[in-house]
């Protein structure tokens, strides 16, 4: 048996790249018929790790799915190690409330590693270095680049060595343009990569996994700021890492750190501890999942 990463579903076929000492091959498979029924479950999505049998024609049997570290829902993927949150420095400018509905978004997708990236710096003369301070001091790594005129990119190069990285962000903000600054060949195959499944009314994109420096990069915008009102509002501060050393010290459990008094998490704002502008971000973002449940 083999062991490998499915980079593309297709059709009932799988696209598994091994990983043997000649050097990596592409083996297209077909899922065993009995491991097929057993799963109640998603089944065997882009990004995941699998054993395959080969059979004497070249092509392979997946024989087993191996344990996830990570899915992300639509469209599925598996496995993805970091998330970049592209936006830019202007045109579109960048938003602070916006920029954190992502973050919020992202360690809600339980990705392990997440890289702020802000695009465009060309076209901005003032300084967002103070702005920028904030997050990096929260733990993001922040990386300030230009598709345009090259700055940058090899730090987002190195960044993308080894990991299963997707891209994330508002349109507009330079996405493809960095894909294609980082190798041409990435944007080659995204731009092929627009093959949609159409079923009925419905259109469902399907993701693929591009390898790229010992890694992969996924051809899908990952996720977008509108899916916030599905999150669990208990979990929300525990989203906000910076939040996390306090949770356990407000007066009352649970707390919403909103309008309760002694709330140990409105003191570390008070004391400089957690931005103002983060705490904002939350009191928005608790807002409206709010409104939404009540809705609902
Ligand atoms: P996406 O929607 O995030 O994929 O964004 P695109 O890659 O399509 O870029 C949107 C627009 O921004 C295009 O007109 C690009 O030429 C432009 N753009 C991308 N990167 C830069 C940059 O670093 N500097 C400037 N000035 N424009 C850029
Ligand atoms: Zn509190």
């Amino acid at each position: 048996m083999q062991e490998g990463r499915v980079i593309k579903a297709y059709n009932s076929f799988f696209y598994v790249l091994t990983e043997a000492e000649a050097g990596q091959e592409l083996v297209t498979c077909k899922l065993r018929g009995k491991f097929k029924k057993s799963r109640r479950s998603i089944g065997v999505v882009p990004g995941d790790r699998v054993r395959i049998d080969r059979l004497p024609d070249g092509s392979g049997v997946v024989e087993e799915q191996l344990p996830r570290t990570s899915l992300l829902k639509r469209p599925a993927v598996a496995n993805i190690t970091q998330v970049v949150l592209t936006f830019a420095a202007a045109q579109p400018d960048l938003h602070p409330l916006l920029l954190n509905r992502f973050l919020v978004l992202a360690e809600w997708s339980g990705i392990p590693k997440i890289v702020i990236c802000v695009n465009k710096q060309d076209l901005y003369a003032g300084d967002i270095g103070a702005f920028l301070k904030a997050y990096e001091q929260i733990g993001y790594p922040v990386l300030r680049v230009s598709a345009q005129q090259g700055e940058g990119i090899e730090a987002l190069r190195q960044q993308l060595q080894g990991e299963t990285t997707v891209f994330a962000g508002p349109s507009g903000v330079g996405k493809s343009s960095l894909l294609n600054r980082i190798d041409e060949r990435l944007s080659l195959q995204t731009g092929q990569v627009s093959e949609k499944i159409k079923r009925g009314r419905h259109t469902t994109r399907v993701a693929e996994l591009l390898p790229y420096a010992g890694g992969f990069i996924v051809d899908t915008p990952g996720f977008s700021a509108m899916e916030l009102t599905e999150l669990d509002i208990q979990d929300l501060p525990g989203y906000f890492p910076e939040f996390r050393p306090h949770l356990d010290a407000c007066r009352f459990a649970p707390c919403s750190h909103t309008h309760e008094p002694d709330c140990a998490v409105k003191a570390a704002v008070a004391a400089g501890a957690i931005t103002q502008e983060r705490y904002d971000a939350y009191v928005n973002i608790y807002e409206e999942i709010k409104e939404n449940q009540k809705i609902a």
